[in-house]
């Protein structure tokens, strides 16, 4: 991926810590933290991000971590980015616990809108997935963003063969009554809970095929080739709702993938599956000559990964 290559998405992790212990991101005891002195100011994250944004014609940045909503002063590092010349639109991935109290502030910073995950509306799978998280929160986030006009809001689900039964209707009846759309997304296996992530997958197309069989009529949508959810309008009990389809497993996108990361590190990353990193802010901080040669080469060396198998976690790159 060069300058040249047109816009280009940065997803920047501001954490790798959490406020909950979802099974397939993260054991229950959590993951080993990075210690405090690795961790990057925001102010440094932000001009590694502008660093970027003048090179890789990056014009829309999502902020994620761990969970963004943790740490301190995430306002002021939406509001640093969204000033950047050249970003269009600056959103959020965001587990929703915390936006109830913070949506309104976000949306002032200049985040235009946010995604929240959301797997179970059921309080009781909600509490055993997300080991010990309460549902109410995420739906009382989810409304205080529509409030505040963090729109397009998406909803953000792991498929599971256990429970897509009971969930996917629930989800689809949500989304409809809130008005967003939702994205259905394949479970991956990660460095976590190999064993059960196995045992849970299920195809994006099997679940389709099964609210077919219900009665649900889903129209495939046009989309930008790459983009890595496949759109479709489902006609679902009376209601429409649009749904995107993120099937990394059974249908791979990376040949046209155009996201770069930086991880809670600072270190640039050009693929989640890819192990090799680049430690952007370290090389900035430290005034080395040459970076921007060493970026082109590391970030020009991207190409779609073997296996869609992640090493470490979601949480530490920044899913
Ligand atoms: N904490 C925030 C959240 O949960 O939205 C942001 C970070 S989280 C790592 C980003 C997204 O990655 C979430 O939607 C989560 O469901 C997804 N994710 C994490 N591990 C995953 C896995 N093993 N397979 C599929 N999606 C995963
Ligand atoms: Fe936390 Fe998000 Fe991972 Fe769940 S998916 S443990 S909310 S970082």
């Amino acid at each position: 991926m060069t300058r040249d290559a047109g816009a280009a998405t940065l997803r920047v992790s501001v954490t790798d810590r959490c406020n909950l212990r979802c099974a397939y991101c993260m054991p229950e005891e959590g993951v080993p933290l990075l210690p405090r002195g690795e961790i990057p100011s925001l102010t440094e994250l932000a001009s590694a991000v502008a660093w970027l944004v003048a090179r890789y014609g990056v014009d829309r940045v999502k902020v994620t971590g761990g969970e963004p909503l943790v740490r301190g002063g995430v306002p002021e590092f939406v509001a640093k980015v969204a000033a950047i010349p050249g970003v269009n639109e600056i959103s959020m991935t965001t587990n929703g616990t915390r936006l109830a109290g913070t949506a309104a502030e976000l949306a002032k910073s200049g985040l235009a809108r946010v995604n929240v995950s959301l797997d179970t509306v059921d309080p009781v799978r909600f509490r055993e997935l997300t080991r010990g998280g309460r549902v109410e929160e995420v739906l009382a986030g989810i409304d205080a963003a529509l409030e505040a006009g963090l729109t397009p809001l998406k909803l953000n689900s792991v498929l599971r063969r256990s429970s897509f039964r009971d969930d996917v209707p629930a989800l689809l009846d949500l989304a409809a009554e809130k008005g967003v759309e939702i994205r259905f997304i394949e479970l991956m296996q990660t460095g976590t809970e190999a064993a059960w992530a196995i045992a849970e997958r299920v195809n994006g197309a099997d679940v389709r095929d099964w609210l077919t069989s219900e009665g649900a009529e889903i129209a495939p949508l046009p989309d930008r080739p790459n983009a890595p959810a496949r759109r479709s309008a489902i006609s679902w009990r009376g209601r429409k709702v649009l749904a995107g389809w993120i099937d990394p497993v059974s249908h791979s996108f990376c040949d046209d993938c155009d996201r770069l990361r930086l991880d809670a590190r600072g270190r640039l990353r050009r693929c989640l599956m890819d192990d090799l990193a680049f430690p952007l802010v370290d090389l900035l901080r430290r005034g080395e000559a040459d970076v921007a040669a060493a970026a082109a080469s590391y970030v020009a060396g991207k190409q779609p990964p073997a296996a869609m198998t992640i090493g470490s976690t979601m949480a530490s790159i920044g899913g």
